[in-house]
């Protein structure tokens, strides 16, 4: 049932720039693309979707994602901590204690989060791989996905160094040979990436962070592998001062220049967070096409700043939203996505720093373009039909003379009464289909409490 007619809407915003950000009246989806906008007449035996109440926007794509933290949420030794001691107190103390079904669950949650919150695409960032393991995180993470329906893009990351800040009262990260990783990604290539336009399964190569985790002479080596297997490259940077102050001291450069001379910037490149650039740094990225995972969340809860996104955007860069991992954002969804966007740069720089159509741009056909995804991201004839109802009916948006921009402006939780993958439902009616969120919510209270058993009895370290 990939055909219907989507009738009644409030009204669309379609994820394209300028005039065309929104249209009116109908959409026909055919096969799973859509094939007519505008006052259409139902033709006899279509399924109709009602859209009445509800503003219809493309699928949200959200950039970057760390599944596995979903379990590990309001950690206290990381609650009121800047970004690395956050992180040795969150991710890198608890990293060993995430079992199979920890991050079974912890994907199963943040899938399920972000889907109710109007997303229909997840590229999550998962670094973790490690002997310690006996089971496979890329497997686990790509079955989460396809059960729930979502489009999925596994950015596999990892390191070949371990972080100065490694002490001897932590396990070890896991690091991997060189070589071992990039044999582990053309596995992972072989066994699940789709390069089509509009994929259900990509594979990115995504070292967690090209300053910390990779020696200096891997880093080209790194950016001509992806590129000769014809996958994306994807990593943090610049998430605070640090990594600035880092590259400068070890290197003599600011993160995004001393990158241009290791062939890691370009149109199949985007990086989280981009908070800390230089005038200089953003016209690079700029004039290369790298793009942004936008993480406006996630940088407030860290106190990391506030990232030029619109700065980045006015210059005609890649932004794309992003929620980053629950452990230092405990609203990972993309509706509190749009709302923190939309208020953090007016409160930093005026209410004309942003337009709510361009914090749906970046959300939709922004992540669509950083992916390398060109058939979905935006309301347009020929496009997959990936799309989201954000039902309207909920007091918060009663009253509003221009009720389109509710999903943007209004934050809270989304209402989502139906999205749709390629035609196909993947939320009905408000619920997900084939999930307890009883069950669920019962998996998690016993994930996380033997997480925190394991982690008393040594392993993860108090504040
Ligand atoms: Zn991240």
């Amino acid at each position: 049932m990939t055909s219907f007619l989507v009738t009644g809407a409030v009204g669309i915003l379609t994820g394209l720039p300028g005039e065309a950000a929104r249209a009116a009246g109908d959409i026909r989806v055919e096969a799973g693309t859509i094939t007519e906008l505008g006052d259409l007449a139902a033709r006899p035996g279509e399924r109709i979707v009602d859209a009445s109440g509800c503003v219809v926007t493309p699928g949200l794509v959200n950039t970057h994602h760390h599944l596995f933290q979903s379990v590990l949420k309001a950690v206290p030794a990381g609650m009121n901590e800047p970004l690395a001691p956050w992180l040795r107190l969150v991710p890198y103390s608890y990293w060993h204690l995430i079992d199979d079904e920890a991050l079974r669950v912890a994907a199963r949650i943040g899938l399920a989060e972000l889907m109710l919150s109007g997303a229909t695409t997840v590229a999550d960032h998962h670094y973790f791989y490690s002997d310690r393991f006996d089971y496979d995180p890329s497997a686990v993470l790509f079955e989460e996905a396809e059960r729930l329906g979502i489009r999925f893009a596994l950015l596999r990351g990892g390191a070949t160094k371990a972080r100065r800040f490694d002490g001897t009262d932590m396990v070890p990260l896991p690091t991997e040979s060189f070589s071992a990783m990039t044999a582990a990604v053309e596995r992972d290539v072989a066994r699940f990436h789709d390069p089509a336009p509009g994929a259900m399964r990509r594979v990115v190569f995504a070292p967690t962070t090209p300053t910390y985790s990779l020696h200096p002479h891997e880093l080209v080596e790194a950016a001509r592998f992806a590129r000769s297997l014809g996958i994306r490259l994807h990593s943090h940077l610049s998430e605070d001062t640090g990594y600035a102050a880092f590259t400068l001291a070890e290197y003599g450069a600011r993160p995004v220049e001393w990158l241009a001379g290791h062939e890691w910037l370009g149109d199949d490149v985007w990086f989280a967070h981009l908070v800390d650039l230089s005038e200089r740094e953003i016209a690079l990225l700029a004039e290369t096409g790298t793009g942004m995972a936008h993480c406006p969340q996630a940088n407030a809860r860290l106190g990391s700043g506030i990232a030029p996104a619109p700065e980045l955007a006015a210059r005609g860069g890649a932004v794309s939203l992003a929620v980053d991992g629950a452990a230092a954002n405990e609203a990972a969804d993309m509706a509190s996505a749009l709302f923190a966007a939309f208020s953090l740069h007016r409160a930093a720089k005026g209410a004309k720093a942003v337009r709510t159509e361009e914090i749906m741009r970046w959300a939709t056909a922004g992540g669509a373009q950083v992916l390398g995804l060109p058939a979905i991201g935006t309301i347009a004839v020929g496009k997959q039909a990936d799309l989201a109802l954000f039902d309207m009916s909920n007091p918060r948006y009663l009253g509003q003379h221009d009720a389109v921009l509710g999903p943007v402006i209004s934050g809270g939780q989304a209402q989502i009464r139906a999205s749709f993958v390629a035609g196909k439902e993947i939320v009905v009616d408000g619920r997900i289909p084939g999930l307890d969120l009883g069950e669920l919510g019962a998996a998690a209270t016993r994930v996380v409490a033997r997480i925190k058993q394991r982690a008393k009895k040594g392993g993860a370290l108090a504040a």
